[in-house]
């Protein structure tokens, strides 16, 4: 019985806000269709729809601009004195403001659960236990948009309940919306596609074969850029004890960097080096790029989190990268390479040193 009193007490302000609306609805229509046709009154449903738009879902939303419409032509057929053409003109704005009421208030909210979205997507993200420092900067990345929209979407709600409602204002409110969340759905997609957000699954695996899966997958990207590649890759390695994806997702992030790398140059030939080598009981392997090299100041903070050079570019690539490496028992760093460009390599334990320790 207390479950139904609560059920009612919360569904009481809803019928009150509902009842409201009806109310002002039946208002507008009284004065729209009682005052001559120069008085466009119709205008004024557009208030009611941004009213509206907290207590009614997507679809009563149309429903009830399609409501609007309905009855702001029925008044004008109805209504008995003055200009029928001014009437005329006036019923075209109100139909307008309020078929762009509805449109802005259905984008606002679609960009709200986009944001919703991201915001769960990052929640997940943030229990992986291995990635926590960079999870820091990467809420605190994502929390930046996410900010944004919330203050746009609540301007753009006063230019909406503004009357009559400022719609260019809020046109533009909605745009910053939309940039913000595809700010932060791409950094979020960058990370996720670099994590699974789990920890490593460590199991033996042949390294050399994992490398040429990743270059045959980005072997398009390559040929597309004119990039002669070249492979150097000991065959005599040991098993490699780590996650399989994750490292074949940091060679392919090291692969594209360069390739992004030599994008940026046109003078040189672009070459591309891959190479791996055994070293005390760990395998090394080695990206060589002939791009625009690493200068001092780029090498102090490139694997920062959001650190970058690209106009493009999020920053997020090479910190997650060495993340997932360390979190695998390997490391990751860059050096210049002797003859032009750079070079990153990584390594990783393998059975040997499972064996040994
Ligand atoms: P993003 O690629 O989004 O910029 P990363 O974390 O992968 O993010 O890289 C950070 C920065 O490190 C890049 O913006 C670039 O300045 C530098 N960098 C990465 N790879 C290379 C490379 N192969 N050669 C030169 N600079 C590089």
């Amino acid at each position: 019985m207390s479950s139904s009193r609560k059920r009612s007490s919360l569904r009481s302000p809803f019928i009150l806000k509902l009842a409201l609306i009806v109310v002002a609805m039946v208002a507008i229509f009284v004065v729209d269709t009682g005052t001559s046709y120069e008085v466009a009154a119709a205008v004024f449903y557009a208030v009611v729809i941004v009213t509206a738009a907290h207590v009614l879902s997507r679809r009563g939303l149309v429903v009830l601009c399609a409501i609007c419409v309905g009855v702001t032509l029925l008044s004008v057929a109805i209504t008995p004195h003055g200009d029928f053409r001014a009437g005329l003109i006036n019923t075209g704005i109100s139909i307008a403001a309020i078929l762009m009421t509805t449109y802005l208030i259905l984008k606002m909210e679609a960009a709200r659960m986009a944001a919703h979205d991201a915001q769960a997507q990052l929640m997940r993200i943030s229990r992986v236990k291995s990635l926590e420092g960079l999870t820091t900067s990467i809420a605190h990345e994502v929390n930046q948009p996410l900010a944004a929209i919330v203050a746009s979407g609540n301007a753009c709600q006063r230019w909406l309940a503004q009357t009559p409602p400022n719609l260019e204002k809020a046109r533009s409110a909605l745009e910053r919306i939309l940039n913000d969340a595809g700010r932060a759905s791409s950094i979020i997609a960058r990370v996720r596609s670099l994590t699974r957000g789990e920890p490593p699954h460590k199991r033996e695996f042949e390294f050399n074969e994992a490398v040429l899966d990743v270059l045959a997958l980005s072997n398009a990207e390559i040929v597309r850029n004119n990039i002669a590649l070249t492979t150097e890759l000991d065959p005599g390695l040991a098993y490699a004890l780590a996650d399989r994806i994750q490292i074949q997702q940091v060679i392919g992030n090291l692969v594209l960097n360069a390739v992004e790398a030599m994008a940026e140059i046109s003078t040189q030939a672009r070459v591309m080096r891959v190479s791996s080598v055994a070293k005390d009981h760990m395998i090394v392997l080695s990206v060589f790029d002939s791009g625009v090299g690493i200068s001092p100041d780029v090498y102090e903070h490139m694997f920062e989190a959001f650190w970058t050079t690209k106009e493009e570019g999020i920053g997020v690539g090479l910190s997650i990268s060495r993340a997932i490496i360390e979190s695998n028992g390997g490391q990751l760093w860059a050096e210049s390479n002797e003859h032009g460009g750079a070079v990153f390599r990584f390594s990783v334990p393998t059975i040997l040193q499972e064996g040994r320790a």
